[in-house]
């Protein structure tokens, strides 16, 4: 294939140097200061290869300190003591404050992380609403009551902070993904140690310098830069941690469990996904195509719920692979300050080669490359791109089938009945999401009932709303993010039993 057949988009010198080369700091016990050892390091754009960011490299030290002052902010009621309705206010604040700095969040965002401009501003402008939707959580805060023990006893549940949280967030939606976690944190009355991945803390600054402008008592949000070790390492082994909510890969994810056992944290995991759409023959393939499209290509793939894994009947395995190359062909890619670009950068050179393993893997293997299935260079960039690639006659025992490549890459497997189809979908040890197109609602209900997945989608893909939780079953995860289920994960439940009068004797 010549890559004439794509849909490119050159980098552009005029767009590239707007943007200043930020300084970034921990944020400790309310202020801002660099690592002890005076260390730091460079975060370049994955486009262009200019430097975006220099960035404080923390240690121990900066870990034991960030875990103190929120340990001491949680333990004195600075935050947890306030009603939830003026923790609300606040949180509806940094929502007016991230609508404010929208596009100087976004820029960042796309400077480190290489998404496009345009993805990332419509990413910002959701994180704002979803601190609001936090805000309803924080004034409803309610346990429950028991008035049926008896004429002398009363039953209370409470709702409690369950104290000092570490956020551990990945690259892919450093500003998204932040805003899943911190608000529902907050608005639940906790306090906490945030740690965006090494690669995107631009954006992760940028909201810790909203939360102290919105007036956020010091210590309540701390924010560490650096790596998982040693930062991470701590902040999921300190016994003054309360409990862990991380984003990322499956393999971090197991070492968080065994790391947190010793203290038997609290632990929540937003893990990958190799999630499946399975295509019924009476489905409408343009619609399917679409959004297979949209579902593969967004963010360049590199998407915990990229939908990966194509399940195509194979009456209609030609036609749905036809309509999928062709539309695949027009997605404009390339560079990511570019308002056009859909799809932008690779994160960095060693993922790039990660995702091109497991396409010449597949090909080794037999599987066909419909589409792509290389690096390209584009004109005025100096970054990482993958193309857009499609590989079919993909078998369920081929590594492409089952692992997470986190790229653009699409793998198309086929079935003949619908019980073949299930086992498929199953037979992944993830259960992050799953999807069904059909045009009979017997078949997507019987789907959504069978598919071991923490979200169903019936002939659509990815869409998602802050008032629906979303997380994964088997090795997806543990817990969920948004929805009521937001903010109860950040909270303890404990049971007050109330004696009324003195009528009987407790025991002799
Ligand atoms: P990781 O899971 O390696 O890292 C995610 C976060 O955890 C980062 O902030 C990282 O720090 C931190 N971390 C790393 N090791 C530890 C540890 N032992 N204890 C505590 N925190 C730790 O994801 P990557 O960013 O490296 O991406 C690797 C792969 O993970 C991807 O290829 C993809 O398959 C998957 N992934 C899945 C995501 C999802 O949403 N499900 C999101 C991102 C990645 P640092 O990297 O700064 O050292």
């Amino acid at each position: 294939m010549s890559t004439h057949d794509l849909t490119l988009i050159a980098g552009s010198a005029a767009t590239n140097n707007e943007a200043q080369v930020l300084s970034l700091r921990h944020l400790i016990d309310g202020e801002w200061v660099s690592s002890a050892s005076g260390e730091t390091f460079e975060r370049r754009s994955p486009s262009t290869g200019q430097l975006v960011s220099s960035v404080a490299k923390g240690g121990m030290a900066e870990a034991e300190q960030a875990i103190a002052a929120a340990r001491r902010a949680f333990d004195d009621g600075r935050w947890s003591d306030i009603p939830g309705a003026d923790r609300a206010k606040f949180l509806n604040k940094v929502a007016d404050l991230i609508d404010e700095n929208r596009a100087r969040i976004a820029l960042y965002e796309t400077l480190e992380s290489g998404k496009p401009i345009a993805q990332a501003e419509a990413e910002i402008q959701g994180a704002a609403d979803i601190w609001r939707y936090a805000a309803t959580l924080a004034w409803n805060i309610r346990g429950d009551s028991q008035n049926a023990l008896g004429p002398d006893m009363l039953g209370m549940v409470l709702k409690e902070p369950i104290g000092v949280v570490s956020l551990i967030t990945p690259w892919n939606f450093p500003f998204l993904i932040i805003s899943q976690k911190l608000p529902f944190a907050l608005a639940a009355g906790c306090t906490a140690v945030v740690k965006p991945s090494e690669m995107t803390s631009a954006t992760t600054v940028i909201l810790g310098e909203l939360l102290v402008e919105a007036g956020l008592p010091a210590g309540v949000a701390n924010i560490v830069l650096g790596y998982g070790d040693p930062i991470g390492a701590m902040m999921t082994t300190h016994p003054d941690v309360d409990m862990v909510s991380f984003t990322g890969s499956t393999a971090v994810g197991k070492a968080i469990v065994a790391a947190t056992a010793k203290t038997l944290k609290k632990v929540s995991l937003e893990l990958g996904g190799k999630n499946p759409q399975v295509i019924f023959p009476d489905a409408d393939l343009d619609q399917a195509a679409d959004a297979i499209v949209f579902g593969v290509y967004f963010n360049a793939g590199e998407c915990c719920n990229s939908g990966s894994r194509i399940i195509v009947h194979e009456d209609v395995a030609d036609a749905l692979n036809d309509k999928v190359v062709a539309l695949s062909r027009k997605v404009p890619f390339g560079d990511p300050l570019n308002r056009e670009t859909k799809v932008g950068a690779i994160i960095s050179p060693e993922h790039q080669s990660k995702i091109d393993g497991y396409v010449k893997g597949a090909a080794r293997e037999g599987a066909e490359v419909l589409l792509g299935g290389a690096a390209i260079e584009l004109d005025g960039l100096d970054g990482q791109f993958y193309q857009p690639t499609v590989v079919a006659s993909v078998t369920p025992e081929m590594a492409i089938a089952n692992e997470e490549v986190f790229g653009p890459v699409l793998s198309v497997l086929t079935f003949k009945t619908f019980e073949e189809a299930i086992a498929l979908v199953n037979g992944a040890s993830y259960g992050l999401s799953a999807g069904v197109w059909s045009e009979n609602v017997h078949t997507c209900l019987e789907f959504a009932r069978k598919a071991q997945a923490g979200t169903v989608w019936t002939n659509t893909w990815m869409d998602g709303f802050p008032e629906l939780p979303f997380g994964g079953v088997k090795e997806s995860g543990l817990g969920r993010e948004l929805g009521h289920n937001g903010i109860d994960e950040f909270l303890e439940t404990k049971t007050v039993q109330m004696r009324i009068g003195k009528t009987r004797q407790m025991w002799v």
